[in-house]
Order: C-alpha cells, then sequence, then structure tokens
C-alpha cells in the first residue's frame, strides 16, 4: 500500500474508502489534519506515519493491504466504541494478531494530530494530538497531548468535528453511487452531522434518562409524603413552637451569660493586675537569681583555687612524709651500724688480747730458740776447731811419714 499526496487531483473514483474534510462548510476554519500515527493496530505492525499535506492525500494499494484499517484508526482514535463499526469482534481485534515472520503486538496505539491554529478545537494548543492504545489486557487508554484522559474529554473535544470531517465507509460509496443526485444530496447531509448528532441525542438520552429518573423519585416522594402531611403540620407546629422557645431560650442566655460575662472580665482584670504584680515578682527573683547566678560562679572558682591548693599541700606532705620515713630508716640503719661496730670492737679486743697472749709465747719460744742458737754456734766453733786441729793434725802426720 503506498500514500501519495497528488495536491488539488480528485480522489480516484475506485477509491473504496476515503476521508476528506467538507468542501461545503469553508465560513467556519475547520483544524486540518496533519499526521496519523499508527503502531501495532491492526495490519500496521511496525509504527506507521500518514502525513497529511494541504491538498487532497490518496491512499492506494491493493485489496487487503489495510486501506480501511487507516479508516478504521481514524474512527477509533476519535473514540468509537463499536467493535462492528471497527470492523472487528472485540478489542483485541485491533491489536496486531502477527504475521509474516513478526510476533503479535502487545498493544494497538493510533494518534491524530489536528492543526489548532485557529483554535477550532477547545483547547489553547496550536497543534493537538489525540491518541488511543489498547492492550490484551483490555485496557484501553486515551491521551490528548501525551496527557491521560477520560473517553469523554476526547468525545467533548472533538464534538465539533462532525460538522467539518467524515468518516465514509465502503458501503456508504456504495449506496451513494447508487442513488439518485438529491437522495445523494441527502445521504451526505445526513452522514456529515451524523457524529455530532449522534453525540448530542446520547446527551439529550442521558439528560432524558435523568429526569425520568428524578420525576420517578419525586413522584415516589410525593406517594410517601401525602399520607404523613398531618403529622408534618403537627411536627411543623412543634417545630414553630420549638423555635419560638429557642429564641426565649437564646434571650434568657443572652442576659445570663452577659452577667457570666461581666464577672468574668471583673475577674479577669483582678487576675491581670494579678499577673503583672507577679511578672514584676518573677522579674525580680530572676534578678536575683542571676546574681546568685553570679556569685555562685565566683564562689567555685574560689572553691576550685583552694582545692588546687589543697592537692600541692597533700603533694608536699606526701613527699615530706616520705622523707621522714627515709630518714627514720636511715637512723635505725645507723644505730644497728653502731651496735654491730660496738659488737665487733668487743671481739677485737679479746682478738687482740689472745694475740698478745700469742705474742708473749711466741717471743718466749723465740728467747729460747735464740739460746739453743747460741749454743748450737758454740758447738758448731767447737767442732770446726775440732775439725781444724784434726786436720792440722793428720797434714803433719802426713808430713812426718
Ligand atoms: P479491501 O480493499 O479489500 O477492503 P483494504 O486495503 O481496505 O482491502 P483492509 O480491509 O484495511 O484492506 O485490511 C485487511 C487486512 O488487514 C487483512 O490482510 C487482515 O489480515 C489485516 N488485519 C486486520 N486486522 C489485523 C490484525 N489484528 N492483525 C494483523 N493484521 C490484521
Amino acid at each position: 500500500m503506498t500514500a501519495t499526496q497528488p495536491a488539488g487531483a480528485a480522489p480516484a473514483p475506485s477509491s473504496p474508502s476515503s476521508l476528506w474534510e467538507r468542501s461545503d462548510a469553508p465560513s467556519a476554519p475547520a483544524p486540518r489534519l496533519i499526521r496519523l500515527e499508527l503502531r501495532g493496530f491492526k495490519s500496521f505492525a511496525t509504527r506507521t506515519v500518514f502525513a497529511f499535506e494541504p491538498g487532497i492525500t490518496a491512499v492506494v494499494g491493493p485489496n487487503g493491504s489495510g486501506k480501511s484499517n487507516v479508516a478504521d484508526a481514524i474512527r477509533w482514535v476519535l473514540g468509537e466504541q463499536g467493535h462492528g463499526a471497527l470492523r472487528a469482534k472485540r478489542t483485541e481485534d485491533v491489536i496486531f494478531a502477527g504475521g509474516q515472520g513478526r510476533a503479535p503486538a502487545g498493544m494497538a496505539e493510533a494518534a491524530l494530530t489536528f492543526d489548532n491554529a485557529e483554535r477550532w478545537l477547545p483547547i489553547d494548543f496550536a497543534e493537538v494530538t489525540v491518541a488511543r492504545r489498547a492492550y490484551r489486557t483490555g485496557e484501553s487508554q486515551y491521551l490528548i497531548n501525551g496527557r491521560r484522559v477520560r473517553l469523554k474529554d476526547v468525545a467533548l473535544l472533538t464534538a465539533s468535528l462532525g460538522q467539518s470531517h467524515l468518516v465514509v465507509g465502503q458501503g456508504l460509496v456504495d449506496a451513494a453511487l447508487s442513488q439518485r443526485a438529491e437522495e445523494r444530496r441527502g445521504l451526505f447531509e445526513h452522514a456529515a452531522d451524523l457524529a455530532g448528532l449522534r453525540l448530542k441525542v446520547a446527551e439529550a438520552e442521558r439528560s432524558l434518562a435523568e429526569t425520568e429518573a428524578n420525576s420517578t423519585r419525586l413522584a415516589d416522594l410525593l406517594g410517601e409524603l401525602g399520607p404523613r402531611l398531618r403529622s408534618l403540620e403537627r411536627a411543623a407546629r412543634q417545630a414553630r413552637e420549638w423555635q419560638g422557645l429557642r429564641e426565649q431560650l437564646r434571650e434568657l442566655q443572652r442576659v445570663h451569660y452577659g452577667r457570666l460575662l461581666a464577672i468574668a472580665e471583673r475577674a479577669v482584670t483582678t487576675t491581670a493586675a494579678a499577673a503583672t504584680a507577679a511578672a514584676a515578682a518573677v522579674d525580680a527573683a530572676r534578678e536575683g537569681a542571676d546574681r546568685l547566678g553570679v556569685e555562685e560562679a565566683s564562689a567555685i572558682r574560689l572553691m576550685e583555687e583552694a582545692r588546687s591548693i589543697a592537692i600541692a599541700h597533700d603533694a608536699r606532705r606526701s613527699a615530706l612524709d616520705e622523707r621522714v620515713r627515709r630518714a627514720g630508716y636511715e637512723r635505725d640503719l645507723a644505730a644497728e651500724r653502731h651496735a654491730a661496730l660496738g659488737r665487733r670492737r668487743a671481739d677485737m679486743a679479746d682478738t687482740q688480747a689472745a694475740l698478745d697472749e700469742q705474742v708473749t709465747g711466741v717471743s718466749r719460744q723465740l728467747e729460747r730458740l735464740g739460746d739453743e742458737l747460741a749454743e748450737l754456734e758454740a758447738a758448731t766453733r767447737a767442732g770446726r776447731a775440732d775439725v781444724a786441729a784434726r786436720q792440722a793434725a793428720g797434714v803433719a802426720a802426713r808430713a812426718s811419714r
């Protein structure tokens, strides 16, 4: 299938379906179609864009190539609810079902863009894109310029299009071609207003149904209220009496509360004076507290200083105690040494006496030995003299011989 835009060319008479702006409605500016984008809609698996330039746009292609699907998409995006008009049995039928090696699509989307420079559509945008989506879950979405809206919003926005735009189905063309000229004009006029009229009729039918429901409810109410009229009159009388009593009560309450108010105002005055005095007392107490705070701070400072001095004194006393303890220890040590020395002196005196005795003994021994030595020396000398005499006698004997 191909899309061509032969500007100014007449639509081919054999074209089975087409969409065009009404040539007999130029008095009012009509929003021109700019673009139709399809994605996953019927035979349009991938994103397909139909750009409608000024002039005539013809979509041509062989049978079954998807030309009617384009017209279906336009009907669908503008809110068509009848499956028959879309040549489908259920919503899912408009979603690409797969084929030619492509997997089925999960969603069908069609977006129709209008030129709204003249603000023909009641929305303050120069371009308006109306879009519709359908999912296999059955969920449907409507969007106007990308924002999610309700179907009603699309219907209200495009209600006026019925007077300027018309989708003519294949059957209608056949019918038109087989009719006489006057019948054909009537058919087109009827068809042209049909969309707008259909909407108005639906609206009127809805309000009619609402009105009928309201009047039924009213009739029911009247039927219900009739028998209760007397009791309602009694209730109304009681209500009036109650209203009078309520006025009296209000007056009594006004006087009573006026008195209470005067008493309360006097109490307020007294309390206010007491509050002022109490506030002054609070201020004075606060000043006193501030002063006490200052004094307390200086007392704390003095206490801290005294504490430091006491700590220093403690340290000195501990050092002195240590020195006293050490001096005592040294004194005890000296006394001990003194006692030991005394004991040693006594021992030494004993030793000296023993030694003196020994010296005396040894001296006596020496004297004895000296005497013995002198005797020995005398004996030695006598022996030597004897020896010398014997040697001289021997020499004389040898000489005589
Ligand atoms: P004709 O001139 O015979 O009316 P046409 O060109 O208008 O043909 P359409 O009727 O628009 O063609 O398109 C029909 C084609 O769309 C068929 O081939 C059909 O298989 C295909 N089609 C319809 N619905 C779907 C879908 N959900 N998924 C895939 N293809 C679909």
